[in-house]
């Protein structure tokens, strides 16, 4: 650990300068020595303007950025860093209009940075959520608004994808082993809500649901399967049966949703899942922790603007 930011003035504080940035952020990446970032060959020539590769089948020339989400980045490193500080410490997250604001770049910018962010908030091969006889909840919420609430331009459009559907709402499951793990996915119209939950969560769990009936049968195929029935206004039995946890991360998340991002294209709205679940994993750790673990995430996956913006 190298500093404690309990605020973003001691986080501008601490992170002075570039160079300041920039020996912060080598010595996370690069812990023991330095590697090739195209290889990994370890121990570099050092050139006027980065490294190469001492390897004679590589010999590459790289920088403390090649390849992590900074790289060909116009934004100083200092500014990176508060907006990861921002968008991890916030509960509810922050928009690109606000970020922009607070940190004094385009809107357009603000809002690609943070795509950046929230990819490498992405988990990485996840399996499945609890095990023998962990209780796991499981619940879903929507996303989206009313069509008649749209602009004709964009009714016309969801008409013709959705063929004349009268709304334009996601579907998101919620998945959560309670005082642990949480886990969001989206559920795209062609899948199948049961063939999810058996990705998701371990067959040997306890699963949690309300009485909804997508859960009736596939709940057999779980170690046991408690239901709370909420149209008899049960909510909660014995302490144990209940699915207040999942319902609890839920309208976090619908504050989020409605409260700071307002309209989330469907295409994005998975980042959004992954946003809003590595906040809420993280939530017992301190902001410092929580802004370094959020950094060495940075260095592998680097979202491309084109990749984004894309139709696909
Ligand atoms: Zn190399």
């Amino acid at each position: 650990m190298f500093a404690q930011f309990k605020t973003l003035p001691q986080l501008f504080d601490y992170f002075k300068d570039e160079e300041t940035c920039m020996a912060y952020w080598t010595s996370i990446r690069w812990v023991d020595s330095i590697t090739c970032t195209h290889c990994g060959a370890e121990n570099p020539y050092i050139t006027n303007r980065g490294y190469k590769c001492r390897n004679i089948e590589c010999q590459k020339k790289f920088s403390a950025l090649t390849g992590s989400i900074f790289e060909n980045s116009k934004l100083p490193l200092r500014t990176w860093f508060a907006a990861i500080y921002l968008c991890c410490n916030h509960k509810k997250g922050i928009s690109s209009l606000q970020l922009s604001r607070d940190l004094g770049i385009h809107q357009k910018s603000a809002w690609f940075l943070l795509h950046r962010i929230r990819e490498t908030l992405k988990e990485l091969a996840p399996e499945a959520l609890g095990g023998d006889g962990v209780i796991v909840e499981t619940d879903t919420t929507v996303v989206g608004g009313k069509v008649k609430n749209m602009s004709n331009k964009k009714r016309k459009e969801i008409k013709d994808r959705k063929r004349g559907k009268t709304d334009n709402k996601t579907v998101v499951a919620g998945y959560i082993e309670r005082s642990n793990k949480i886990r969001f996915e989206v559920i795209d119209p062609h899948e199948n809500e049961k063939e999810l939950l058996k990705k998701h969560v371990d067959p040997t769990s306890v699963l949690m649901t309300d009485s909804a009936s997508t859960y009736q049968t596939i709940g057999k195929d779980f170690a046991h399967h408690g239901v709370v029935d909420h149209s008899i206004n049960e909510y909660s039995r014995d302490g144990i049966y209940h699915t207040n946890t999942i319902e609890g991360a839920f309208s976090l998340f619908d504050r989020m949703v409605v409260g700071i991002y307002h309209n989330i294209s469907r295409k994005h709205l998975q980042a959004y899942c992954n946003e809003s679940a590595y906040r809420y994993n993280t939530r017992k750790k301190d902001g410092t922790i929580r802004f370094e673990d959020t950094v060495l995430k940075c260095s592998g996956v680097r979202l491309k603007y084109d990749i984004l913006t894309s139709n696909c």
